[in-house]
């Protein structure tokens, strides 16, 4: 049969969906220059198909120009189509970012960080899925068995990725029904949210070459585990040393990190309607889920929002490079460059504000009264995305990061995602959430 190869220029917008237009790949370059037509409200199309309150209505008319440098094209050698898309920006007529691109958003995040720290953002995604198993699996967690029955799944990923330009670390069998994990390598900020948003896409899409179904939910039983998404973060000079670490430093914090890390604790209760966007995404940061439910700083501690990660470097320039800490409290209803601006956001603003290197938690948090909680400087962290939502709402600092059109319009489509639950039960949430993502 005759065939035009078509490539699909994306972006991962407020809903964490992959959406845009195809047009032939041999208009790449071409396309690269005048983009393809995109229109305001398709921003406000929620994970539910539904289109929430907007602004823009029938008006308007932007660009989606796509980084040629993105480009993922995998032939799998099946009989099925690769897999081809292009990740992009929005960007208005005059070629200025328009206020909703959330890769632009992340672009001017990171360009903060670098004037204010003079350092570049190192970031890895580490994502866990579970597949629709028709039975679930039962007494298999981290087996052997459990992971020789998705082998093919996992090599099939693994070399994906790879053809995707993603540097491959591992791939396992976690510890929920039917869950697993993939883990790439850390490179730089922008990149790292290309590959996660790419990373989603090509997991679904191996998945379903294997007759199965990959969901990246961030709950999908109220009674089990849910499935994170952990950034890692790491920073590198103008030369590209490693300046994460100081031996000297509180937990091996340098100056850096300290006040990054203090920034990001001082504002996750007003970003996190960034980084974990979805109604059930709050029944995953609970305590005791090895999630996040505090705004507290870990070392080695899976119940901590931020984790110090552990090293096996023997001498200080090992420790050094390996040196990282990770940002627990993400799921994959979150865009990954939405996330990643809001994380980057409040790290820099830590160095704005020049905040000391928080204190590491040593204890159970959920066993304290929340005034004992208020005395150590800890808050529990929204317990509903309304709550969330409106402590983003309140936060003028927060806000004052982003294009004054950007909160008002966030805020209305996740209003409208919420609207589209009504009356439902907590299954039928996560079950829709499911089946969703
Ligand atoms: N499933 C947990 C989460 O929701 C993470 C488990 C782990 O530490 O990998 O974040
Ligand atoms: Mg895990």
């Amino acid at each position: 049969m005759i065939k035009t190869p078509l490539v699909f220029a994306a972006i991962s917008d407020f809903s964490g969906k992959l959406r845009g237009k195809s047009f032939p790949l041999a208009d790449l370059e071409k396309r690269s220059d005048k983009g393809v037509g995109w229109t305001p409200t398709n921003v406000q199309i929620t994970c539910f198909d539904k289109i929430a309150e907007t602004p823009f209505g029938s008006l308007g008319d932007l660009l989606l120009v796509p980084d040629p440098e993105t480009l993922v094209d995998i032939d799998y050698g099946d009989h099925d189509p690769s897999d081809r898309f292009v990740m992009g920006d929005i960007r208005e007529l005059d070629g200025t970012p328009w206020s909703c691109c959330t890769r632009s958003l992340l672009k001017h995040a990171l360009a903060r960080l670098e004037n204010l720290g003079g350092v570049k953002l190192v970031a890895a995604f580490e994502h866990e899925f579970q597949l629709d198993a028709p039975t679930p699996t039962f007494g298999e967690a981290y087996t052997h068995a459990g992971f020789q029955s998705q082998r093919r799944l996992g090599e099939t990923l693994m070399g994906a990725l790879d053809v995707a330009g993603m540097s491959t670390d591992t791939f396992m069998n976690e510890y929920g029904p039917d869950q697993f994990e993939v883990t790439v390598n850390p490179t730089d900020g922008l990149r790292a949210a290309d590959n996660a948003a790419a990373l989603r896409e090509i997991t679904r899409s191996v998945a379903k070459r294997l007759g199965e179904r990959a969901s990246f939910t961030p709950i999908r039983d109220p009674d089990n585990v849910g499935n994170g998404v952990h950034i890692h973060i790491s920073f590198k000079d103008a030369q590209g040393s490693p300046t994460t670490y100081d031996r000297n430093g509180l937990a091996g914090m340098s100056q850096v990190t300290g006040s990054f890390v203090a920034g990001i604790l001082k504002y996750l209760d007003s970003i996190i309607a960034l980084t974990a966007p979805s109604d059930v995404s709050y029944l995953r940061l609970t305590p005791h889920r090895w999630s996040a439910a505090y705004n507290n700083l870990g070392l080695r501690d899976r119940e901590a929002s931020l984790r110090i990660c552990p090293t096996s470097a023997q001498d200080e320039a090992g420790i050094a490079r390996q040196y990282n800490f990770e940002f627990r409290a993400a799921d994959a209803a979150a865009s990954p460059y939405l996330a990643l601006a809001a994380i980057v956001h409040a790290g820099a603003q830590g160095l704005e504000e020049g905040l000391a290197p928080p204190p590491v938690t040593q204890e159970d948090l959920s066993l304290l009264s929340s005034e004992d909680l208020n005395a150590k400087g800890y808050v529990r962290l929204p317990e509903t995305l309304p709550e969330a939502l409106a402590r983003f709402e309140k936060n003028q600092v927060v806000r004052g990061w982003f294009p004054k059109e950007f909160s008002d319009v966030y805020l209305a489509h996740k209003r409208g995602e919420l609207a589209y639950l009504g009356t439902m039960t907590v299954e039928e949430r996560c079950d829709v959430y499911a089946k969703t993502y």
